[in-house]
């Protein structure tokens, strides 16, 4: 049995977060991935926005790792190419009372440090947002929200990791914990592996896990979110993410364009009792439809490219559950719900400064660079549109996906880097392959057989 000196449970965002910060110490760290790829839980299925934390609950753990998640992220995607368009976001106030509501949520985002919101009224929303329905009141503009890419970010975490020296062990689903001296062994469905420490960021299986070392203390609901993802003929309808005013039910359903180029709405938010029910319902996209109605009539007559739907780690608190045990030496993250996207990489400085009495985290000197990651972003430029890179290698003047434009060269390299896909659907979130319009009807046999 392999022994490591921290097992990381989980390569969504916040476990690879966790996992790349460990890896530039001085600590042999593993990362456990029950599926066969990183990213392939909730972090895969998001509405994709770099929240700015204006909107959280003042006080909380989630609104100060929110707020510093979206400036380390926005950091680190320049460093690593994770692409972000800084659109800005519009809410908008559609009755008396949500207008009445606007300086209190303008005093709130000032609370949580956040002071670049501004109300305004509705010429200015109409002048901004030209295809929304008639009826708007007036709206608060949040400069800082912006769009980026989950996939990516979730992989250059990861990947990351790997180049500071961390085991990656896909496919390795975590049963069993048995406590033995100062090791703590993991039972997994493909052997036992050692470590000093755990920490948990299983997601929803947080609670499971969290159970395994004894405990009881809280429960995973999943919280499904379905999207309806529009053309990129309706791109220019959402120059910017249009939110509700929120409710006691939650933050509504938005508007946002997505870094890929097209509109998505969305998300619903439904209890439920299946952790693998991502698929999405009549139900819900009847409920989608008829929300955009009311918004955009316009983007209705537009077509759908695709549906999806993600679960939200809920645990009926409002508030994340960080907790450390030196007796267990354990660590638990949970009810990372809906803002684990931004605030993974603070979500991971916070868990490991809460270990650093436990553990020695300091950094290694001469970490290797930073991944640079191939760009999905369709604001900035791709390889199909270099001249330099085509002359260079003529692979990447060899378009596969017509839809998305993607192109060998980057089939290739996707194929070929340090955590490579070995699904199709990994190969997509790598490269955008078979995400377009024709939803891989004209690529899809060609994608799969590189795979061979
Ligand atoms: C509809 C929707 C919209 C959202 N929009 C946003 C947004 O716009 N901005 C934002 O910041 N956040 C957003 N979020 C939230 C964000 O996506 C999540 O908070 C984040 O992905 C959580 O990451 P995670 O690593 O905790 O969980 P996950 O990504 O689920 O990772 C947990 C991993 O643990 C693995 N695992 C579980 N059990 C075991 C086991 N026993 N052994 C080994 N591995 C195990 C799972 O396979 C999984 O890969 C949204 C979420 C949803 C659902």
């Amino acid at each position: 049995m392999t022994a490591f000196d921290v097992a990381v449970i989980g390569a969504g965002l916040v476990g690879s977060a966790i996992a790349r910060l460990l890896g530039g110490a001085r600590l042999r760290t593993v990362l456990i991935e029950a599926r066969a790829d990183v990213g392939d839980g909730t972090s895969k299925a998001n509405t994709a926005i770099l929240h700015t934390g204006f909107d959280a609950t003042p006080g909380t753990l989630e609104a100060r790792l929110v707020a510093r998640g979206y400036r380390l992220l926005r950091e680190y995607a320049e460093a690593t190419g994770i692409p972000v368009e800084r659109t800005g976001a519009l809410l908008v106030a559609w009755t008396p009372p949500e207008l009445a509501t606007l300086p209190a949520l303008r005093d709130k985002a000032e609370r949580n440090g956040y002071t670049d919101c501004a109300i305004v009224d509705a010429r200015q929303v109409y002048s901004t947002v030209p295809d929304l329905a008639p009826g708007a009141l007036g709206g608060l503009t949040v400069p800082g929200e912006s769009i980026t890419c989950t996939w990516t970010t979730n992989l250059a975490l990861a990947t990351d990791a790997v180049n500071r020296g961390v085991t990656l062990l896909r496919g390795h689903r975590v049963t069993a914990v048995h406590a033995d001296g100062a090791l703590t062994r993991l039972g997994t469905d493909r052997g036992e592996i050692g470590a000093r420490w755990v920490v948990n960021a299983a997601g929803l299986g947080a609670d499971t896990v969290d159970r395994l070392f004894g405990h009881e203390r809280f429960t995973v609901t999943p919280r499904r979110g379905e999207l309806i993802v529009f053309d990129k003929l309706a791109r220019p309808m959402a120059p910017l993410i249009v939110l509700p005013v929120p409710s006691k039910v939650g933050k509504g359903v938005l508007i946002s364009p997505t870094i890929y180029g097209n509109v998505m709405l969305g998300p619903t938010a439904e209890d439920l009792d299946d952790r693998t029910a991502t698929g999405t319902s009549e139900a819900g996209l009847r409920f989608l439809r008829d929300r955009g109605a009311a918004l955009m009539p316009g983007l209705l007559r537009e077509e759908v490219t695709a549906t999806y739907a993600g679960l939200r780690a809920a645990i009926g608190a409002d508030d994340y559950l960080i907790d450390v045990s030196a007796r267990q030496r354990y660590a638990l993250i949970g009810g990372v719900r809906s803002t684990g996207l931004t605030a993974s990489m603070a979500i991971a400085e916070h868990v490991v400064t809460l270990l650093a009495g436990h553990l020695d985290v300091a950094p290694r000197p001469e970490l290797p660079p930073a991944p640079r990651m191939p760009n999905l972003g369709e604001a900035f430029p791709r390889p199909y549109q270099d001249i330099a890179a085509i002359a260079g290698d003529g692979e990447y003047g060899r378009i596969v996906c017509f839809c998305e434009r993607v192109t060998r060269g980057e089939i290739r390299d996707a194929l070929q880097s340090v955590i490579p896909p070995v699904t199709v659907d990994g190969l997509r979130r790598r490269t955008r392959a078979m995400n377009g319009r024709c939803q891989g009807f004209y690529c899809g046999a060609e994608v799969a057989g590189s795979l061979r």
